[in-house]
């Protein structure tokens, strides 16, 4: 099986050249070449139908068929083989090839696996559908396409990744491929890769602006509700001075203070949450350790939310009775908490929260649980993405938070882990080195 696939080229004396020859040596490397630039040069970045216009492209210059076969990038090693694009006339030859060459039905790998596993080029001037029983455990189905000249190029990156192979062949009817034919193919598969790789890029960097933008909309929506509760706050207290002073009470301005108060703070943490991703993103967020008490920490956080806590009607049970001592970041872990406690508040329904801990000599495990709306078994994984918001309950927020979370423990050697049944609530869970 390795001998069939090592043996790539054969010297063009043994090949020979059928009737068609002059015919072929009519139509001119360079000629080709050309055709296929041209066909790339129309091909738009962006356009859904590249890969089968790349097919054609492929299957004009060097003749009757083009299969293309991309490799998931997610899942390289993935069993199923989709071929992504493919040009022939008849649809079920089509079908016919793709079965032979790539989905056997009765198992083995097929030829264009193992082209696209060795990065190795397959090149059979004279083919003959034999050659590849070795790829097969089984019997092969039968070949219906009269080929009887085959190339398999792998489409390998400049930095050695298998994206994929170009498989064309020749029928019965054209001249056998040569060795010209070969470098031609080698030279499309290197450009169609590029090509490839370009479009790639343009759809990601099209998803990051797309993401950029969304995300500049939610955060200048999300800074303006603060800014604009204040303004009306003002106007009103404003309002109330010059018609009816003596209703501006010491009890009415501190009621209005505590509001503006409110929402200058929710302000800050949004601006706190830009600075710190775009910190963190560029790598200059600095890690400052010391030994600290996790306890000390868990209450600071939870006073610093009551008033968060009562307006929700949310009780907070801290479980967090004896000291924790570690040596950690305490900002970070401040932020931690402050980010975990204010989400079982936001989406905990008015429900109890609780707060438990355990701890071993080398470890600290935290949760935070709630009773609020949970969270869809779906959006579990993503809820640690940036900009990710989830569909339940409240829709308020960045969609930082929990990145940074993840962030920030991750940088402490921890791991941080959610459960959740919709609509029971959720439990996230913290796990810490005691010494970071
Ligand atoms: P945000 O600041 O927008 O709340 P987070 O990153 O903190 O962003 O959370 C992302 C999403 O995860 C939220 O939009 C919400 O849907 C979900 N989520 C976070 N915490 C909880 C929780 N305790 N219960 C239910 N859903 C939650």
């Amino acid at each position: 099986m390795s001998e069939d696939v090592e043996k790539v080229r054969l010297p063009l004396a043994e090949v020979g050249l059928d009737d068609h020859s002059e015919e072929l040596a009519d139509r001119s490397e360079v000629d080709a070449q050309v055709g296929f630039f041209r066909a790339m040069a129309e091909i738009d970045m962006g356009s859904g139908d590249l890969l089968e216009r790349l097919a054609r492209a492929v299957a004009e210059a060097v003749f009757d068929l083009c299969l293309i076969y991309l490799v998931d990038p997610e899942e390289p090693g993935a069993r199923d083989l989709t071929c992504a694009a493919a040009y022939h006339p008849d649809r079920e030859a089509l079908e016919n090839l793709h079965c032979f060459f790539a989905d056997l039905p009765r198992g083995g790998d097929g030829l264009v696996r193992h082209v696209i596993q060795r990065q190795s080029l397959y090149f059979r001037p004279r083919f003959a559908p034999g050659l590849l029983q070795p790829y097969s455990t089984d019997e092969l189905p039968e070949l219906k396409v009269p080929i009887h000249s085959l190339i398999v190029v792998p489409m390998i990156t400049g930095d050695g990744r298998c994206l994929g192979a170009l498989l064309v062949g020749r029928h019965a009817t054209t001249a056998s491929f040569s060795d010209r034919d070969l470098a031609l193919m080698e030279w499309i598969a290197s450009h169609a890769t590029t090509k490839l790789e370009n479009a790639r890029l343009y759809r990601d960097l099209q998803a990051a602006v797309q993401e950029r933008d969304t995300f500049i909309s939610i955060a200048s929506h999300e800074l303006r509700t603060p800014l604009s509760t204040l303004k009306l706050q003002a106007q009103i207290l404003q309002r109330l001075a010059q018609r009816d002073p003596a209703a501006l009470t010491p009890a009415k301005i501190m009621e209005k203070m505590a509001s503006f108060d409110r929402n200058i703070d929710r302000m800050d943490a949004l601006i706190d949450q830009l600075l710190n991703v775009s910190r963190l993103m560029d790598g200059t967020l600095t890690t400052q350790t010391a030994p600290c008490d996790l306890r000390l920490i868990v209450d600071d956080a939870a006073t610093r939310l009551s008033v968060e806590l009562q307006a929700s009607g949310s009780a907070l049970h801290n479980g967090v009775q004896d000291p924790v001592r570690g040596t950690w970041d305490e900002n970070r872990l401040d932020h931690i908490l402050t980010n975990l406690i204010s989400n079982a508040i936001k989406y905990g329904r008015g429900n109890p929260i609780t707060i438990a801990c355990d701890q071993t000599p080398e470890t600290v495990s935290l949760e935070v649980r709630d009773q609020g709306h949970g969270i869809l078994p779906g959006h579990l994984d993503r809820i640690f993405a940036r900009f990710e918001r989830g569909t339940q309950g409240s829709r308020q927020g960045l969609g930082l938070g929990l990145w940074i979370v993840r962030e920030y423990v991750e940088s402490m050697g921890g791991t941080i882990e959610v459960e959740s049944v919709p609509d029971q609530g959720s439990t996230f869970r913290l796990r810490l080195p005691r010494h970071c």
